[in-house]
């Protein structure tokens, strides 16, 4: 990003080439309490509408997104990074994705009915009011569609406050939702941390956001003081396991495309790999022949497998990382060679253990980086030995499998495949990787206050 105070205007960079794709204009932070107001007089009728006539209201985005996909994807690549194929596949899955949500978030937020012998208790799902949404740029459309589809369908405002890495597919995809919305219901602020910071400070009554835990922190200490809910999804240092009984073709295919996808810079991304001392050198083996196909360049270029990373200050960490690690003794399997701009060569690292920076806090890069283990206890004690907890996977015979993943801490456990759950489930990070939930009805119920009303059973 770049700002220049004289014009206010925030340039979105292409990561792989550094040439500016587009601008937006910053808003001034001191706008946003203005922002707020008009949010909350809009969403006095909004929330006057059931959970199905907003939905209707929403229902044609998912079409003017499908029609738009391929210039939506193209756009999000040269924005991102990502290939192309991933960047359209985004906007095809946020098509999808609003087309089928909405009946969930319907269906989640309907009246309950809970009757004792005593009395008889309707529970609603109602509104919270205005929700600040506070999105990152890895996921730049998908993101803000996870927080902004349940909080307006649920009744609320809402403000999107996207990455100032990737404001103009975020901007793209608030204007096709805002063609069809009343005015005001959703509204959008550009900028950075300043923006972000003012928009935390406000009359705003929920605070969606996804990104770093440091950031998250912050955005907890600064909402304490009006009792702000919050629903935080953060980062984390997703392990996987390799049992000795594990299928290592699969594993290692596994292990390949889950650290190296969208550069490493994926939440459950996976950061570092337990392999039974048993299987260890044909899994590497395999693992580094899969590396080896790995095509490394712009995501416009239709071989490309990996993109960029973001920007040069991430680059910078993540090669800070993997230099710290060789000099405490971490060999390179694969890869670790200089490369131009915001690329880095996807990497292999053995001989890694949890002293090292490396295994311990986020990379968010290209690297695999392998620790062989001698028993399932310890693949069990080092998977544990971590601050986060969003995801984790375990490769193995099904019943071994579960076995171990019943002792892991993190909140999603994949079981030979990657972490998500099936459809209605909820994405839900333990420890320091979150607060609350997102998706399926547990997460869409984040966005409503709970009410009930109770009345005494005629006979009791
Ligand atoms: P970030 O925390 O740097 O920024 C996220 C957003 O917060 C941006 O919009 C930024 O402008 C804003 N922001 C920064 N400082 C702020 C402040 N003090 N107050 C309010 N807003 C502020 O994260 P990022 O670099 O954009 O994204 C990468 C991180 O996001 C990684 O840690 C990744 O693991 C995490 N992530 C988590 C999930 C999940 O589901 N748990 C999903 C995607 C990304």
């Amino acid at each position: 990003m770049k700002t220049t105070a004289k014009t206010v205007m925030l340039e979105s960079i292409d990561p792989a080439t550094d040439q500016v794709v587009g601008h937006v204009t910053v808003t001034p932070p001191d706008s946003i309490p203005e922002i707020v107001q008009h949010a909350r007089q809009a969403q006095h009728a909004w929330s006057k509408l059931t959970p199905a006539q907003r939905a209707d209201i929403i229902r044609p985005a998912a079409a003017t997104l499908e029609e738009q996909a391929e210039e939506l994807g193209e756009l999000l690549t040269r924005e991102m990074g990502k290939p192309l194929a991933e960047g359209v596949g985004e906007v095809r899955a946020c098509a999808h994705g609003l087309a089928e949500e909405l009946d969930e978030i319907i269906q989640a937020v309907a009246p309950q009915q809970l009757d004792d012998e005593n009395s008889s208790t309707t529970l609603y799902h109602d509104p919270i009011g205005v929700v600040a949404a506070i999105t990152p740029w890895n996921f730049p459309m998908m993101m803000p569609q996870w927080m902004v589809l349940p909080a307006l369908i649920t009744g609320n405002a809402v403000i999107l406050k996207p990455s100032e890495q990737t404001p103009l597919i975020a901007d793209a995809y608030a204007k096709i939702l805002m063609d069809v919305l009343p005015e005001g219901v959703l509204q959008i602020v550009h900028g950075a941390d300043d923006q972000g910071k003012v928009l935390v400070d406000s009359d705003v009554d929920l605070i969606a956001f996804t990104g770093s835990r440091e950031v998250g922190e912050k955005i907890m200490a600064a909402s304490a003081p009006g009792l702000k809910r919050l629903i935080l999804e953060l980062g984390s240092k997703d392990p996987l396991i390799i049992l000795e009984d594990a299928d290592i073709e699969a594993a290692a295919k596994y292990a390949a495309r889950n650290t190296f996808r969208n550069c490493g810079q994926v939440c459950v991304s996976t950061e570092r790999i337990y392999v039974h001392h048993k299987v260890a050198d044909t899994f590497l083996g395999k693992l580094v022949e899969e590396t080896r196909s790995f095509v490394v360049g712009s995501g416009m270029e239709p071989e490309t497998i990996v993109g960029p990373m973001i920007h040069a200050e991430q680059k910078n960490h993540v090669i800070q990382q993997v230099e710290q690690a060789v000099k405490a003794g971490a060999k390179v399997s694969h890869g670790g060679h200089e490369m131009p701009g915001n690329f880095v060569e996807p990497t292999i690292l053995t001989s890694v253990n949890h002293d090292m920076d490396i295994m311990i806090r986020e990379t968010f890069g290209p690297i695999a980086c392998v620790q062989t283990i001698e028993n399932d206890r310890q693949a069990v004690d080092l998977a544990n030995d971590t601050i986060y907890g969003l995801g984790a996977s375990v490769f193995g015979k099904t019943s071994h499998a579960e076995q171990i993943a019943r002792q892991l801490t993190a909140g999603m456990i994949g079981i030979n495949k990657s972490v998500g759950g099936s459809s209605g489930s909820p994405w839900v990070g333990a420890r320091k990787s979150g607060l609350s939930f997102h998706k399926g009805p547990m997460g869409h119920r984040q966005f409503c206050q709970v009410r009930l009303i109770s009345t005494p059973k005629e006979n009791s």
